[in-house]
């Protein structure tokens, strides 16, 4: 992992950096796959920033999403003041920064900011690890892309990349979680020859902290908090391949956006995977012919 503290009045200690490295080891579906989240670190340096350093975004998130977001869920509940910030307040991952004149994928964090959501120092190491997670999972959506990276510019998009990061978040978390009770578990049949860190109750539930944390955020990120970890193996990679060509898909795309912001809390897996099919599916002769006529 390459930290490199630009002005944050804090830094990750070595136990924070070995505690994440073995969730990125733990959590990952196919370890030692180019894209994997072991090989992102290695490749995208992570830049420790101020809160001053920092893009400038509102802690309840991007005024005009929720603008446009009001414009479609007039019914739902206007949310408390008090909720969690959008992931991206706390970092970001920016795919072309300008590093020594060349434009190169990076990673920030905010430690001050992490430190301002928690309580404790498990909760600021969860946290951490939660943030750079979600992050690393924006990096391997570039990374994969066959198409040029967009920032997340239109609600559509925005919805999609924030819940797909946060999803894909706690899918490595819950993975990590299994995996390291089994782990666990075997270390207790055997004698401990090292030290476990890890043997920590909080630490453990890491999966249940994060979907509780991403439950107060902003309704895109939430979204991701309600997705199936199915619905995500069938479905990151597709944005990933596809988020570039899908502008003929424009009413696909409003059904899943109406429907996940209407229904957000009480989602139907499988209503939910019919509207993702219908958005990443491939035309055929016919369908292109329907849509040039405006049929
Ligand atoms: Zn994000």
């Amino acid at each position: 992992m390459n930290i490199i503290n630009i002005n944050s009045t804090m830094t990750l200690t070595p136990a924070q950096i070995s505690f994440i490295q073995s969730i990125l080891i733990h959590g990952e579906d196919d370890p030692w796959s180019e894209d994997d989240f072991i090989h992102l670190t290695q490749d995208i340096p992570i830049f420790l920033l101020a809160a001053h350093s920092m893009p400038n975004i509102t802690p309840v998130g991007h005024s005009r999403y929720d603008e446009k977001r009001n414009a479609i869920t007039t019914d739902l509940p206007k949310f408390p003041l008090d909720r969690k910030p959008p992931m991206e307040y706390l970092g970001f991952f920016d795919a072309a920064y300008p590093l020594l004149g060349h434009p190169k994928p990076i990673i920030a964090l905010c430690p001050e900011r992490i430190a301002s959501c928690v309580q404790n120092d498990d909760e600021l190491l969860m946290l951490t690890a939660v943030v750079l997670i979600h992050e690393l999972a924006h990096a391997k959506i570039w990374t994969d892309g066959l198409s040029h990276y967009q920032p997340a510019e239109d609600t559509f998009s925005h919805w999609m990349e924030e819940s797909m990061a946060n999803a894909m978040t706690l899918r490595t978390l819950r993975r990590y979680d299994r995996n390291h009770d089994r782990w666990m578990r075997s270390q207790g049949r055997r004698p401990m020859t090292t030290a476990a860190p890890l043997a920590n109750t909080f630490i453990r539930s890491i999966a249940e902290f994060a979907e509780n944390f991403m439950r107060m955020q902003p309704d895109p990120y939430r979204l991701g908090a309600e997705l199936s970890n199915r619905l995500v193996s069938r479905f990151w990679y597709r944005w990933a391949r596809d988020k570039g060509q899908l502008e003929n898909k424009t009413a696909e795309k409003e059904n899943w956006l109406n429907y996940v912001t209407t229904h957000l809390g009480h989602l139907e897996m499988q209503h939910l995977e019919e509207l993702y099919n219908a958005i990443f599916s491939r035309d055929n002769a016919f369908d292109i012919y329907r849509r040039r006529r405006g049929q």
